[in-house]
């Protein structure tokens, strides 16, 4: 194809300093890890640890993440803390397709990860793990995790954005994971 002046497009691009948009692009990734909106989201007793990650003592905002957003439309990050019934299942599907990609999604707790205390036989009503209807890309596990768990996950989020770790640890990894009621 040429232009209206007769020359090739082709020559054209040869003749262009050539556009690096990687440089944009970290800056663009680093922007969103250091914003991530999480969906105002809760499903049972993990989603109080959530909450408390909000409040002064653990204070999410230093890190960018405590604009809890009423509408999928508005998140980037679902944190799903709590038991997944069956039954709210597909809302939970709903919601994920609902928000705009990028998108991240962190499992918090024993009952998102893999049905928690209900994955006895004979249950017949708990989904066996989120991730086996969305994608997931954070695991925290506990039961409940500690906030400071949750923190961590956001911290692995922003690593996986950025291929940087950023934070030094909210606290031990084997402290965070520990449960609040052990
Ligand atoms: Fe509740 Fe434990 Fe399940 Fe969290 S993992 S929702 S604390 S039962």
């Amino acid at each position: 194809a040429e232009t209206d002046f007769g020359v090739k497009y082709a020559d054209l691009a040869e003749d262009q300093p050539p556009i690096h948009f990687a440089p944009v692009e970290k800056i663009v990734d680093l922007c969103r890890s250091m914003s991530l909106w999480p969906m105002t989201f809760g499903l049972a007793c993990c989603a109080i640890e959530m909450m408390a990650v909000g409040m002064a003592r653990f204070d999410i905002a230093r890190y960018g993440a405590e604009v809890f957003r009423p509408s999928p439309r508005q998140s980037d990050l679902m944190i799903v803390a709590g038991t997944v019934t069956k039954k709210m299942a597909p809302a939970v599907v709903r919601l994920y397709e609902q928000m705009p990609s990028p998108k991240w999604v962190m499992a918090l707790g024993n009952c998102s990860i893999s049905g928690g205390p209900f994955n006895f036989k004979g249950q017949y009503n708990v989904v066996q793990g989120v991730d086996r209807i969305i994608p997931v890309d954070i695991y925290v596990p506990g039961c409940p995790p500690r906030p400071e768990a949750l923190l961590e996950g956001l911290f692995k989020i922003q690593e996986k954005i950025t291929g940087k770790r950023w934070w030094p640890e909210a606290m031990p990894v084997g402290k965070a994971m520990e449960s609040t009621s052990g």
